[in-house]
């Protein structure tokens, strides 16, 4: 379901994304914290080298990276490379380099994997009710309004457990390459879980909002660990001089 163009939907993310920013400038929670900063987007140039052999189109994508004051639990990147953390999850769970890479690398495969992409197809052919021809031969033409909103649905909606497990793989590859410890990726489902099991036992605070839009499932942890052998000697070479 990739019946939009990576080029209109890549646009669509851009401006959403600069939207999002400047709504959170203007009610101050673009977090101007320069260690933060400095520290998530040293992390993004260690990891964006290494993108492209996901998707050669990376390559010429227009990075960003930025932090949003918000008690959420929450990290995203968009289609086109548009990646925002929330200052709540890097806080309440304590986020190490190597785990801020892990759940970078994560959102970065979801973007390289299209899987935005996907989902905004799925959204303008649901709103949309033209033939899937017509949409095919239009799809440049879809109006903005509805491009908007599709965007919005692409990074709150959950993605499905495949994506889920394939973003998952590239998040490890992509750490483990750029010099980082993907066992982190391990801790990270730890924490994640124990967080929002602490909010239920409390009473039903919020989940955790990464939760919702990444539905974990039992077998994640395994899946991840049954793959670190695959990834740990990227790790060592990126680390042997
Ligand atoms: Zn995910």
């Amino acid at each position: 379901m990739l019946l939009l163009p990576a080029s209109t939907v890549e646009r669509s993310a851009a401006q959403q994304y600069e939207q999002l920013m400047r709504t959170a400038s203007l009610k101050n929670l673009l977090n101007n914290d320069k260690v933060q900063l400095a520290r998530l987007r040293a992390i993004a140039r260690e990891l964006i080298p290494h993108s492209k052999r996901f998707n050669r189109n990376a390559a010429n994508w227009q990075w960003e990276v930025n932090l949003i004051t918000s008690k959420a639990v929450n990290a995203f990147c968009m289609p086109g490379g548009k990646i925002a953390f929330f200052t709540g999850i890097i806080n309440q769970l304590q986020l190490t380099d190597d785990e801020i890479a892990t759940i970078m690398g994560h959102e970065i495969g979801h973007a390289l994997l299209e899987h935005g992409r996907a989902r905004m197809s799925e959204q303008v052919l649901k709103s949309v009710s033209v033939s899937v021809a017509a949409a095919v031969f239009n799809l440049g033409q879809v109006s903005g309004e509805l491009l908007t909103q599709a965007a919005n649905l692409a990074v709150s909606l959950p993605y499905a457990r495949r994506q889920e497990s394939d973003a998952d793989l590239v998040g490890l590859e992509l750490a483990a390459r750029a010099g980082h410890d993907p066992r982190a990726a391990v801790s990270v489902w730890v924490k994640m879980s124990r967080l929002g099991q602490a909010g239920a036992k409390a009473g039903g605070g919020q989940p955790p909002q990464f939760l919702s839009t990444h539905p974990s499932h039992q077998n994640r942890i395994k899946e991840i660990e049954a793959n670190l052998p695959k990834v740990l000697p990227l790790y060592d070479r990126s680390r042997s001089p």
